[in-house]
C-alpha cells in the first residue's frame, strides 16, 4: 500500500510524561506506517521548554498560526514541584495560556461516545460540545475585602478625563467587593469561533447567560451575539440546516439534561469552566474528552483534554506496566490530519482520519479497552490490556479498514 502523501505540515507540539511515551507509540503503530507524514516539530517537553526559556511555545503558537493547523501533546504547568524536579530557570505559564494569548481562541471540548461507556444522563445520544469563552470575568478580576462602613462605587475615567460613576453598594458593616470586565472584541472573536465551529461539525449553537438580571454585563453577550449572527451568518446557517438560540442559563440547563446531545453550547468563561467538568464526568471520563481551540481566522490546535498523567509515568518510569488511556491524544491527531486534509483537498487524508476513529472506537466496543474504562463498562467480557497493546490493538482494525 502506498503512503499517504500530505502537501502542507502540520504543527506537531510534543510534550511531557506519559502522554509524551504515547505520543511516540501513536505515532509508530498507527500513522507512520501509513501516512508520509508532514510535520514542523516543536519540542514542548519540559526540559527544552527551560532551554529555550520557553521561546519554543511561542515559536509553536506562531506555526500555527502560518500552518493553520496544529496538534498538541499534553505539557506539565510549572508549579513549585516541579521547578524542583526539573530545576527549573523560571516559573513558566502553561504552554496552554501562552498559545491561546497568541491565538486568541475559543475552546471547545467534547466527549468521544462509545457504547459501553453510558453516559450518567440517560437521555444523551450523542456529544455534547462545550464552547469555553478563555478571556475575563472573573478569571480576570479585582477583588477587595471591605473593612467597614462606607460607600463603595465603579469608576470608568475615559481617555479625556471625564468619570462615569454607578454606585455598587452602601455598606453599613465589613463585606466583600469585585470588579470584572470583558470587552466588545473579545465577546466578538468567541461568538465568531463559536458560529464557524457549528458550520464546520454541522452542529445546533445554544447560547446562554443571565442577562435578565445582568442588563448590561450578561445583556453585552446576548446583544453581540445576534449581531454577528444576522449580520454575518443566518444566510449561512439556514443553508447548512442548523440554528443558533439563545436562552437563559437557567432554561439552557434544563433542557440540556433533557436534550439527545449533539449540540454545541457556548458558555461565558465561569459557566464554560464548571460545565465542561460536568458534561465529562457526567459523559464518562475525562479521557475520552477532546479539545480544540479555534482562534477567529480559523487556526485550529487539537488536543486532549487531560494531563500528562503524571502518575502512570512514575510507574512507566519504573519498568512497571501502565494501562493508559490514548483514546483522546488519538483523536487530537485524527482531528488535525481529518482538518489539514480538508483544507488541502487530499481525500485520502480526510478517510484515514475517519478510520482511524472508527478503529478506535470499535476496538473499545468489541471490548479491548485501557483499566480506566474497564472500571465503568457495561460490556461484559472486557479485555483490560495495557498502553501499548492498546494502541496495537487498534492497528488491527485500522489495518483492515485500509484494505
Ligand atoms: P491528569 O494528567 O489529567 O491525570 C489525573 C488522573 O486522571 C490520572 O492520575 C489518572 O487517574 C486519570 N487520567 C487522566 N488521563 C488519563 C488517561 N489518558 N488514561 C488513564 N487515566 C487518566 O491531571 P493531573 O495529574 O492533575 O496533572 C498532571 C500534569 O498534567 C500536571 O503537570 C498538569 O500541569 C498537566 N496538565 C496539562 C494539561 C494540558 O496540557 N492540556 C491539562 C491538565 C493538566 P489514576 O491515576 O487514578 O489512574
Ligand atoms: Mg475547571
Amino acid at each position: 500500500m502506498d503512503k499517504i502523501k500530505m502537501t502542507t505540515p502540520l504543527v506537531e507540539m510534543d510534550g511531557d510524561e506519559m502522554t509524551r511515551i504515547l505520543w511516540k507509540m501513536i505515532k509508530d503503530e498507527l500513522l507512520l506506517p501509513f501516512i508520509d507524514l508532514k510535520t514542523e516539530y516543536y519540542d514542548l517537553g519540559l526540559e527544552y521548554r527551560d532551554e529555550t526559556r520557553d521561546q519554543v511555545t511561542i515559536d509553536s503558537a506562531n506555526a500555527a498560526k502560518k500552518y493553520g493547523v496544529a496538534v498538541k501533546c499534553a505539557t506539565i504547568t510549572p508549579n513549585a514541584a516541579r521547578m524542583d524536579e526539573y530545576h527549573l530557570k523560571e516559573m513558566y505559564k502553561s504552554p496552554n495560556a501562552t498559545i491561546r494569548a497568541i491565538l486568541d481562541g475559543t475552546v471547545f471540548r467534547a466527549p468521544i461516545v462509545v457504547k459501553g461507556i453510558e453516559p450518567t444522563v440517560k437521555t444523551w445520544k450523542k456529544p455534547i460540545t462545550i464552547a469555553r469563552h478563555a478571556y475575563g470575568d472573573v478569571y480576570k478580576a479585582s477583588e477587595m475585602k471591605v473593612p467597614g462602613a462606607g460607600k463603595a462605587e465603579l469608576v470608568f475615567t475615559g481617555e479625556d478625563g471625564k468619570e462615569v460613576r454607578e454606585l455598587i453598594h452602601e455598606f453599613d458593616g465589613p463585606g466583600i467587593l469585585q470588579g470584572m470586565h470583558n470587552t466588545e472584541r473579545s465577546i466578538g472573536s468567541f461568538a465568531r469561533s463559536c458560529f464557524n465551529y457549528a458550520l464546520e461539525t454541522g452542529q445546533d449553537l445554544w447560547f446562554a447567560t443571565k442577562d435578565t438580571i445582568s442588563k448590561k454585563y450578561d445583556h453585552t453577550f446576548k446583544d453581540i451575539f445576534q449581531e454577528i449572527f444576522d449580520a454575518e451568518y443566518k444566510e449561512k446557517f439556514d443553508a447548512a440546516g442548523i440554528e443558533y438560540f439563545y436562552t437563559l442559563i437557567d432554561d439552557a440547563v434544563a433542557r440540556v439534561i433533557r436534550s439527545e446531545g449533539g449540540y454545541i453550547w457556548a458558555c461565558k468563561n465561569y459557566d464554560g469552566d464548571v460545565m465542561s467538568d460536568m458534561v465529562a464526568t457526567a459523559f464518562g471520563s475525562l479521557a475520552m474528552m477532546t479539545s480544540v481551540l479555534v482562534s477567529p481566522d480559523g487556526t485550529t490546535e487539537y488536543e486532549a483534554a487531560h494531563g500528562t498523567v503524571q502518575r502512570h509515568y512514575y510507574k512507566y518510569l519504573k519498568g512497571e506496566e501502565t494501562s493508559t488511556n490514548s483514546v483522546a491524544t488519538i483523536f487530537a491527531w485524527s482531528g488535525a490530519l481529518r482538518k489539514r486534509g480538508k483544507l488541502d483537498g487530499i481525500d485520502e487524508l480526510v478517510q484515514f482520519a475517519d478510520k482511524l476513529e472508527e478503529a478506535t472506537i470499535e476496538t473499545i466496543e468489541s471490548g479491548t479497552m485501557t483499566k480506566d474504562l474497564a472500571l465503568i463498562t457495561t460490556l461484559e467480557n472486557v479485555n483490560t490490556v495495557n498502553s501499548e497493546d492498546f494502541i496495537k490493538a487498534i492497528r488491527v482494525l485500522l489495518e483492515k479498514k485500509l484494505g
